[in-house]
């Protein structure tokens, strides 16, 4: 099964808007199992649409187009695709009800005269409904038995329905199923952690092993083509235990929607601890972070950012004779960031990062990309030195990342061995 996705919008041409949509849309399908050759962003102007619509239905088995379906003169999208298979436009008393109903819904009497453009649908095709938002999406199968999915463009109103409706008409069309788990790992670089899974890599065909790099993680997706879930299980996991051998505690997680943050809230949770922060370079980052994970209040009070050296000694108590004698980014501040966070706030542990982000402020000694980060956690600290590449926002996000992972095997290390 070939799937082309074609993206419609002029504002995605000019750049005002990032194609979300097609890169979601592209992991769905490779998740479906189903191959997608070509994604073709086009304006929107009927000729250049027509033809785009015509070229993918000779090359591929299901077309899926997003956006163009609202009420404007310049939403073309349905009227062209009826074009291009030759069928009409009727309309829907249901697609006409619903509409009234969400105005109905908003609070909104006067339902605006375009909107009715909306109740007009591709002649023997098959409604799918809109609860976010007012245009419906279309599944269309053509005389020569391709599907066309019809899809509205706001993010928000495609990824329920696509999820809904789509995804379980998709999978009866599928023959067998993907099944996939990832690991998510940290403390390695891509290469270097390739290179330890290098010959369960050589040589593979089913199930696969495919790397991929965020800044201070690797991710390994194992992927079987199988029957289905249960033959998907037994393919995937020898190859994933064999994984967790080798990495260990390295990996954060086996679960693709959890993030390292996620993991230490949990753990923290887990164990009734309390956490504070003391940043310098990343100013914030890594407390954002942990306020990203939904009930971290349950054990994130407050952070310190502490910029400069007399914000490290007001707040944190790092002493001057410290910071005259080893600098602000040193083993020794860092230590003293963590702990004296983590005392003044009465915490069990204080995790402080300090370092040079550039992408000036870097000497020969202390280089731009020279981080510390200390983990105090009850009564315990270790401190670690980290010479990270890239620009400054890469080398904050990385300190960031280690700076949860140091956190992250403290507590492992002292809770659960
Ligand atoms: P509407 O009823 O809002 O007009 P529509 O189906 O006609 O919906 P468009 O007019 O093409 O869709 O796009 C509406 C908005 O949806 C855009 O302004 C943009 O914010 C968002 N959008 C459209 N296409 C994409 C895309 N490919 N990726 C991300 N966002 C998109
Ligand atoms: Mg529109």
């Amino acid at each position: 099964m070939i799937v082309e996705l074609i993206s419609v919008g002029t504002e995605l041409l000019l750049g005002n808007t990032i194609n979300t949509n097609a890169n979601y849309l592209a992991r769905m399908c490779a998740k479906l199992g189903i191959s997608n050759f070509y994604q073709i962003t086009v304006g929107d102007n009927e000729d250049r649409l027509f033809n785009v619509i015509k070229t993918a239905l000779s090359r591929a088995d299901i077309l899926i187009l997003t956006g163009g379906l609202g009420p404007t003169e310049d939403d073309l999208t349905k009227e062209v695709t009826a074009r291009v298979i030759g069928r009409r436009l009727v309309e829907d008393l249901d697609v006409k009800k619903s509409i009234s109903e969400y105005f109905r819904k908003s609070n909104r009497k006067d339902i605006p005269e375009n909107n009715w453009k909306q109740t007009y649908v591709i002649e023997g095709s098959t409604v799918i409904e809109n609860h976010n938002g007012t245009a419906p999406g279309l599944l269309i199968t053509t005389d020569d038995k391709k599907l066309i999915i019809l899809l509205p463009g706001p993010p928000r109103e495609l990824i329920p329905m696509f999820e809904n409706s789509v995804v379980p008409y998709l999978r009866k069309l599928m023959p067998g199923t993907f099944y996939s788990e990832t690991i998510k790992i940290c403390g390695f670089g891509e290469s270097q952690a390739v290179t330890i899974i290098e010959d369960l890599i050589e040589g593979q065909s089913n199930p696969t092993i495919a790397p991929y790099a965020k800044p201070g993680e690797v991710h390994f997706r194992v992927t079987a083509s199988a029957r289905d879930e249960e033959e998907g299980i037994d393919l995937v996991r020898p190859l994933v235990n064999e994984l967790r051998k080798r990495f260990k505690d390295n990996i954060f997680t086996t679960k693709e929607e959890e993030n390292l943050e996620d993991v230490v809230v949990s753990l923290l949770e887990k164990y009734n601890l309390k956490l504070t922060t003391a940043e310098s370079c990343t100013g914030g980052l890594l407390s954002g972070r942990i306020i990203n994970v939904p009930g971290a209040s349950s054990v994130f009070d407050e952070g310190f950012i502490t910029y400069s050296n007399d914000a490290k000694e007001k707040y944190l108590g790092v002493d001057r004779e410290t910071l005259d004698k080893y600098g602000a980014v040193s083993k020794e501040t860092a230590i003293m960031m963590a702990e004296g966070a983590a005392m003044s706030t009465g915490k069990d542990a204080g995790l402080a990062i300090t370092g040079i982000a550039g992408p000036d402020g870097g000497t020969l000694k202390k280089p731009v990309g020279l981080v510390y980060i200390a983990c105090y956690l009850r009564g315990k600290v270790q401190v670690e030195k980290f010479n990270f590449n890239g620009d400054r926002q890469t080398i904050r996000e990385r300190a960031v990342i280690h700076a949860l992972n140091m956190l992250r095997l403290s507590i492992i290390n002292q809770y659960e061995k």
